[in-house]
């Protein structure tokens, strides 16, 4: 019989939910439930939401990780950098989307925004990142903007604004692509179905359900298309 392992049975990545700003954007912190070692995915808005809410976990956090250059998720970075000392990472196809964040913001809320700092890295592809004792693995998963990417670890996917809980990602903004929407939704969809989805907006749901249940993929999905020709 295997010896019982204190700490391969607990080390695990914990997950909070914060959403913030008016377009209800989903900021996550996930951390290292021993070492209290923390990332963000995003950092859309309400920098003293998302503090106060890392201090309650008393989670160290020195990396930001986008999902992609959009304001919604953006925002924030600038107060964060400074208050936390972090660094913050995006894909470098987004560099041209984060640049003009201030000026969607206005356009879109009519809220003067500052622009963000520059990225301090990028990720790319098959890039790991470790939180602990734990690996998150970047996705590049185009469409909805050039340098969209998700975030996968060993039983969930954060998934920006490509996959939602019932619905898929936009690809009718600049930079965006639905033949690279649909061949990274099929990237997504090929996880298993017990993983965990953690979407940019609304509620987590699992590859499983969305499979069957989500109206813009498979049959249904065909289906949809082949009555609007
Ligand atoms: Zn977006
Ligand atoms: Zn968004």
């Amino acid at each position: 019989m295997k010896a019982f392992n204190f700490l391969e049975v607990v080390v695990m990545l914990l997950i909070e939910r914060i959403v913030v700003g008016p377009l209800m954007s989903n900021v996550y912190l996930v951390f290292d439930n021993i070492t209290e070692e923390g990332i963000l995915i995003d950092a859309g808005d309400d920098p003293d939401k998302i503090i106060k809410i890392i201090e309650k976990n008393n989670v160290e956090v020195k990396r930001v990780y986008l999902t992609h250059g959009h304001f919604d998720h953006v925002l924030a970075i600038r107060e964060l950098k400074d208050y936390l000392e972090c660094r913050f990472y995006i894909h470098q196809d987004d560099l041209p989307i984060l640049e003009r964040a201030a000026e969607s913001c206005k356009k879109l809320l009519g809220r003067e925004c500052s622009n963000p700092p520059s990225p301090d890295g990028y990720v790319k592809d098959g890039d790991e990142i470790t939180i602990g004792e734990n690996k998150i693995k970047v996705l590049h998963t185009p469409g909805h903007t050039p340098g969209s990417v998700s975030y996968l670890t060993d039983d969930s996917v954060f998934t920006g604004d490509t996959l939602f809980a019932g619905a898929i990602g936009r690809h009718d903004f600049p930079g965006g692509s639905l033949d690279q929407l649909l061949n990274s939704l099929n990237k997504l969809l090929s996880l298993p179905d017990n993983y965990s989805v953690y979407p940019g907006h609304g509620p987590s749901t699992t590859i499983g359900v969305e499979k069957i249940y989500n109206p813009f993929i498979g049959l249904r999905g065909l289906y949809r298309e082949s009555k609007k020709r």
